[in-house]
């Protein structure tokens, strides 16, 4: 369905249920381009809103309640707006830990009557769930708080969702890039300080094209905290709180009291961080070739040196190399999930053609394929007549 498609729908959908006219919202799932296993470093990630988005239409009703349908799940629910009042549908405590955790900070709530749907492909490791979370957060400040809330702190709105309805330890980025989205740009955010800054990302011949594996490898052994535990022990012999602060002299100056394993896992993020500086120099000059080449090296090292990659993800690397893409590598934690891809617009089609085949061919199931281009976060889409 295209975005506009389905604000027709959520629109009618909205007159049927509830009467008249409301505020349509949206916010955007995201990409991260490079800069992956940084943010417990202190060091950078590069996320982007996409053309995918949560839409909802929302109109406050005077009563002290939320009644909210779902297109998607095709599920009606009611809520209060009390901390007892956690609806029990999953989907819906997204919408009730947004009320609550903008209550928690002072800032009003009220009922409200809402329709919504999604684009965004859920669990594809394009945050479905924070663009969920942005879209309700950008809207509740609109329609309730005359956008007092500022906008980091409706990203950590959404995060606070995550980690206390929806039992998800998350981050920031995810939010932060479907809130500070902007068409066009990228944003480098500093995961220590918590600044950022956009970067023009606009390329006319090229594009960008995520392949889900659709698989997830189990792991038993929390591959994820054995990688913090290496990265915090090479910082704290070096006497830094993160690996943010060392170079590779830093690195290699105590090598010899360091195991191999976390040397490995230390290069790995050290070079990220300035791979990271190295695109967006890059993007600065426009000069993609570059951008595409640090994409490959982070694949690498994801894979040979942090070994979090996985045979599934190396062979749509592989893929992408022998077809000619400019850079192509794992986007997310690894062990499964998406390959993020950047290519000429003149071998899309054959790429994806190609990589579907191969991959089927290899492991009995076709990857997903989603195309996306880097647009706006949270926004108003249409204001309702003033009754
Ligand atoms: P993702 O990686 O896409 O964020 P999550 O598991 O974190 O995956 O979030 C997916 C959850 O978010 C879904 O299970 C559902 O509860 C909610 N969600 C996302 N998109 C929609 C949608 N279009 N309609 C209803 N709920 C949705
Ligand atoms: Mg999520």
């Amino acid at each position: 369905m295209t975005t506009e498609e389905m604000q027709k729908r959520i629109e009618k959908e909205f007159a049927d249920r509830f009467g008249g006219e409301a505020n349509v919202y949206a916010s955007a799932g995201r990409i991260n381009l490079i800069g992956e296993h940084t943010d417990y470093n202190g060091g950078f990630v590069f996320p982007g809103a996409i053309d995918k988005v949560i839409m909802a239409a929302i109109r406050p009703n005077g009563m002290e309640k939320v009644r909210v349908f779902s297109i998607d799940i095709d599920e009606y629910v009611e809520f209060g707006l009390g901390e007892a009042d956690a609806p029990k549908e999953s989907w819906a405590r997204y919408i009730f830990g947004i009320c609550r955790e903008i209550q928690k900070r002072g800032g009003d709530v009220k009922g409200f009557d809402t329709v919504f749907a999604g684009n965004v492909p859920l669990g594809a490791g394009l945050s479905s769930s924070a663009a969920l979370e942005s879209c309700y957060a950008f809207a509740l400040n609109d329609l309730f708080n005359g956008n007092k809330i500022d906008k980091f702190e409706l990203a950590k709105i959404g995060q606070s969702t995550e980690h206390n309805y929806c039992g998800v330890n998350c981050g920031i980025m995810d939010q932060f890039a479907s809130v500070f989205g902007r068409k066009g740009h990228l944003m480098r955010l500093d995961c220590r300080s918590l600044e950022h800054e956009y970067f023009p990302f606009n390329p006319e011949d090229y594009s960008l094209v995520l392949v889900d594996s659709r698989v997830k490898h189990e792991l038993k052994d929390s591959p994820y905290n054995k990688r913090r535990e290496s990265c915090e022990r090479v910082a704290k012999k070096l006497g830094i709180e993160t690996l943010r602060d060392a170079d590779m002299d830093d690195l290699n100056r105590i090598k010899s009291d360091i195991t191999a394993e976390d040397y490995l896992r230390a290069k790995y993020v050290i070079g990220e961080k300035e791979r990271v500086l190295a695109v967006c120099d890059a993007l600065n000059a426009g000069d993609y070739e570059t951008v595409g080449k640090k994409m490959y090296e982070t694949h690498e090292g994801l894979s040979k040196d942090y070994e979090v990659s996985c045979v599934e993800l190396d062979f749509l690397n592989d893929v992408a190399k022998e077809l000619g893409v400019t850079g192509s590598r794992i986007m997310g934690g690894g062990f499964g999930g998406c390959t993020i891809n950047l290519l000429r617009n003149d071998l899309h089609d054959k790429f994806v053609k190609e990589v579907t085949a191969r991959f089927n061919e290899k492991y009995g199931h076709e990857p997903m394929i989603y195309d996306v281009v880097i647009s706006d976060g949270a926004r108003l889409v249409k204001e309702a007549p003033k009754a």
